[in-house]
C-alpha cells in the first residue's frame, strides 16, 4: 500500500497533524499508525484530573471515533513502526507489513527514563507515560497504601499529590535540594517542598534508589545516600527522552531529538517530525530546542502537518508550559531555565509573581504564578528581545505611583 500521508504515532502533535493536513490537501490518502492500544488521547489529565471523582476516561480524547472517518484517516492501533527507508520512502511494522509513502511525519514523542537501579526491572518498578499506565496504576491501588515516586518533574509533583488525596501514603525522593530543580529558582523550589511537606508527603531530596528487591508484596530499596525505603510501588517518573532509534537508523540527524527546521522537515526529503520528538529552531529565541508540552505538540504537530501537504509556512509559536500545584498554577514561555539569571517580582510572596529569566539583561523566559491573562504579555516581552533595568521590570508589574 501506498499513503500520500504517513503518520508514525498517536498522541497529541499526530492527532493535530491530521487537521494540518487535511487544512491544505481535502482529500490525499492519510494514515496514522499508533501502537497504543487506543485513540489519540490528552495525557495532561493522568496525573491530575483522572484521580478525581467522576472523571471519565472518554474525556481524554482528542476526538470521537467518528473524527478519523470524517477526515477520511486510515488508524492503524497496536502497531508499531519499526524501521523505515528514508530513500526509498518505505516503512515497515513490527509484523513486516510495509507501507510505502510521499510524506512521514514522525511524531513518536519521548519514552520515560530509565531508573538506573540493581533490581529495577522488577514488576513493582512501573513507568507512568500512557493511559494503559493509569489503568495499570488504578486497578493496583485499592491494594496499595505506600507509594514512593522518584524524580523531579512537574508529572511527578502532581502525582504526588492526586495519590496523596487518594489517600495514600507517598515518599516522594527527587535527586536535587528540590523538585523542577532546572526550572524554578531556589525560593520557589523550597516552596515547592514545603508544600509537599504540608501534605504530608515525606520528601527526600537529593538522593535517588540504587536497589530494589522484592519480598512478597513489600519491595526494600536503597538509595544512594543509604537510606532503606519500605513501600508497595516505586513509580518512576524522571522526564523524558526523545524516541529517535526509528530515525537514527534511517540516517537522519538527531541530537536531543530528531533534528527539524522551522518547517518541521528532517534532514532527508519527504520525512518531518513534530512534538517532543522534535528538536526544532525556536525563532523567537533564535536557538534550536525540544520541548515536551501538550501545546506545543499540538501546535507544531499542526504546523508540520500543514507543510507536508503545502503550506510553506514556518512555525512561530511560542510554546505554553503549564502545571499546577495546590492553588497555585503556572503558566511559562521561553526558555525556562534557572541555570540562566533571574529575577523574580512577587505582587504576593509565593501566591502571586513573575520570574524573569534573562541573558544580558534580555527576557528570555517568563514563569507566571497565578497570573492570569498574561500569556501574550509575555510573548511579547521576549518576542521584542530589548534590555531592561531589574527596575523597568518591576514597573511591568507593579503599577509606579
Ligand atoms: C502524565 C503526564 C502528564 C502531563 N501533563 C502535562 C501538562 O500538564 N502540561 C503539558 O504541557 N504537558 C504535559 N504532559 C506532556 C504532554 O502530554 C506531551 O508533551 C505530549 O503528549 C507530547 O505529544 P506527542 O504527540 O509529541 O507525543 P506523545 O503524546 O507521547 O505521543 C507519541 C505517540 O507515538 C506512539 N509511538 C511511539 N513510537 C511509535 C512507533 N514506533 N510506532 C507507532 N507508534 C509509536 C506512542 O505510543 C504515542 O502514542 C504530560 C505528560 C504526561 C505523561
Amino acid at each position: 500500500m501506498h499513503y500520500r500521508h504517513v503518520i508514525v504515532g498517536g498522541g497529541t502533535a499526530a492527532a493535530a497533524a491530521i487537521e494540518g493536513i487535511r487544512a491544505h490537501d481535502a482529500d490525499g490518502s492519510i494514515l496514522l499508525v499508533s501502537r497504543e492500544n487506543h485513540l489519540p488521547y490528552r495525557r495532561s489529565p493522568l496525573s491530575r484530573e483522572a484521580w478525581r471523582e467522576g472523571f471519565q476516561l472518554e474525556q481524554l480524547s482528542i476526538h470521537p471515533a467518528e473524527y478519523y472517518d470524517s477526515r477520511q484517516v486510515e488508524v492503524r492501533l497496536r502497531r508499531e513502526i519499526v524501521e523505515m527507508d528514508a530513500e526509498h520512502r518505505v516503512l515497515w511494522d513490527e509484523r513486516g507489513g510495509s507501507v510505502g509513502f510521499d510524506h512521514a511525519l514522525i511524531a513518536t514523542g519521548c519514552r520515560p527514563k530509565r531508573l538506573r537501579a540493581v533490581g529495577a526491572e522488577i514488576s513493582g518498578v512501573r513507568y507512568y507515560r500512557d493511559l494503559e499506565d493509569f489503568l495499570d496504576l488504578e486497578q493496583r491501588l485499592e491494594r496499595i497504601q505506600h507509594v514512593t515516586i522518584v524524580g523531579g518533574n512537574f508529572t511527578a509533583l502532581e502525582l504526588a499529590s492526586s495519590l496523596h488525596a487518594r489517600g495514600k501514603e507517598v515518599t516522594f525522593i527527587f535527586p536535587e535540594e528540590y523538585p523542577l530543580h532546572r526550572m524554578l529558582p531556589r525560593d520557589l523550589g523550597e516552596g515547592v517542598v514545603d508544600y509537599l511537606r504540608r501534605l504530608e508527603i515525606e520528601t527526600i531530596s537529593g538522593d535517588t534508589i540504587v536497589q530494589v528487591n522484592e519480598a512478597g508484596e513489600y519491595l526494600h530499596a536503597k538509595t544512594h545516600n543509604g537510606e532503606d525505603l519500605t513501600t508497595q510501588l516505586i513509580l518512576v517518573d524522571q522526564g523524558g527522552e526523545a524516541l529517535v532509534e526509528l530515525a537514527d537508523a534511517a540516517g537522519l540527524d538527531t541530537d536531543d531529538g530528531i533534528v527539524v527546521d522551522e518547517y518541521g522537515r528532517c534532514s532527508r526529503p519527504g520525512i518531518w517530525a513534530a512534538g517532543d520528538v522534535a528538536e526544532f529552531p525556536y525563532l523567537a529565541l533564535g536557538q534550536l530546542m525540544r520541548v515536551e508540552g501538550a501545546d506545543h505538540a499540538e501546535h507544531h504537530g499542526y504546523a508540520v502537518g500543514a507543510n507536508m501537504a503545502g503550506a510553506g509556512t514556518p512555525y512561530a509559536h511560542m510554546p505554553l508550559k503549564w502545571f499546577t500545584l495546590g492553588e497555585l498554577r503556572f503558566e511559562g514561555v521561553g526558555e525556562l531555565s534557572s541555570r540562566t539569571d533571574h529575577q523574580d517580582v512577587w505582587l504576593e510572596p509565593g501566591q502571586e509573581g513573575v520570574i524573569f529569566y534573562l541573558r544580558d539583561d534580555v527576557v528570555r523566559g517568563v514563569l507566571m504564578c497565578n497570573q492570569p491573562g498574561r500569556i501574550e504579555w509575555a510573548r511579547d516581552l521576549i518576542r521584542e528581545a530589548r534590555p531592561m533595568s531589574s527596575a523597568d521590570r518591576v514597573a511591568l508589574l507593579v503599577p509606579q505611583g
